[in-house]
């Protein structure tokens, strides 16, 4: 049974009923054999810290927040780089415009997939947000889509008119690896697995796609294992 866009509320140890663990939502009780907790390091803190210490000290995990800013710009008046798929901007870079630049990066869309080619339309994404800087949180839509157009003109030279626009904002995106990170998780994945848990995502075995989905892979290894003991 798949449950899509319903949160779990609480995962419950039921050692005298026929299985281990029962993990509530709103309107549901499902019984369980083993969980795996694919959830943000701090949601599985608040979900399964009562039950171990080192669960428990996964609310120290951070995670740094960042938005994707999409802009529809008139080809005809934009002026690309000859080459290359976008632009890294480094931290505190200064510009012309209010304190330092709130974009980290450019992608130019339709160099790295065809497909989103148009003929009147350049497509150019933006980046905004790290770790250490949440000022786009500050902003509406309006005034971080205003900002963003003000910033990519400065770096490219010249942008035409935005023809349309859309935000995406990721408050809570990348978990961050500080000092101490390797002990933490390992603590609690030695915490999980003395219950008969597994975790998984991206706090655990490197932050990105390919990693979060080996953390995926061997969380699902470690209950296969257990379960066929
Ligand atoms: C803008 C952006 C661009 C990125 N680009 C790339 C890229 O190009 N390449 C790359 O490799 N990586 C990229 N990443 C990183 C990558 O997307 C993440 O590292 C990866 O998605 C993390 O996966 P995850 O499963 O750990 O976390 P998530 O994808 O955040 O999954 C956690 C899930 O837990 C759910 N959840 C939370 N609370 C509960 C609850 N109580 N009950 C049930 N479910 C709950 C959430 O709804 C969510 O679905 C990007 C990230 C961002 C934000």
């Amino acid at each position: 049974m798949l449950r899509r866009t319903t949160a779990v509320t609480a995962l419950r140890r039921t050692p005298s009923g026929p299985y281990p663990w029962e993990v509530d939502t709103a309107t549901t009780t499902t019984p369980a054999d083993a969980v795996v907790l694919a959830t943000p390091a701090p949601v599985t803190a608040v979900l399964a810290g009562r039950h171990d210490g080192a669960l428990a000290a996964l609310s120290a995990v951070r995670s740094a927040g960042v938005a994707v800013v999409t802009l529809c710009l008139a080809r005809a008046t934009t002026d690309l780089p000859a080459t290359g798929t976008g632009l890294l901007v480094p931290l505190a870079t200064p510009w012309p415009g209010p304190d330092t630049m709130v974009v980290t990066a450019l992608s130019f869309l339709d160099r790295k997939w065809p497909h989103l080619r148009r003929d009147d339309d350049v497509l150019v994404r933006a980046h905004v947000g790290r770790s250490d800087d949440a000022r786009w949180r500050d902003l509406d839509d309006d005034a971080l889509v205003a900002r963003v157009a003000d910033e990519a003109r400065h770096l490219l030279g010249r942008i035409g008119p935005v023809r349309a626009a859309h935000v995406a904002r990721w408050p809570s995106a990348l978990a961050q690896y500080e000092p101490g990170h390797a002990s933490l998780v390992e603590a609690a994945r030695a915490g999980a697995s003395a219950l008969g848990l597994a975790l998984a995502g991206s706090a655990y075995d490197g932050v990105g796609v390919p990693a979060t989905i080996g953390s995926g892979r061997r969380a699902a290894r470690e209950v296969r294992e257990r379960l066929a003991r």
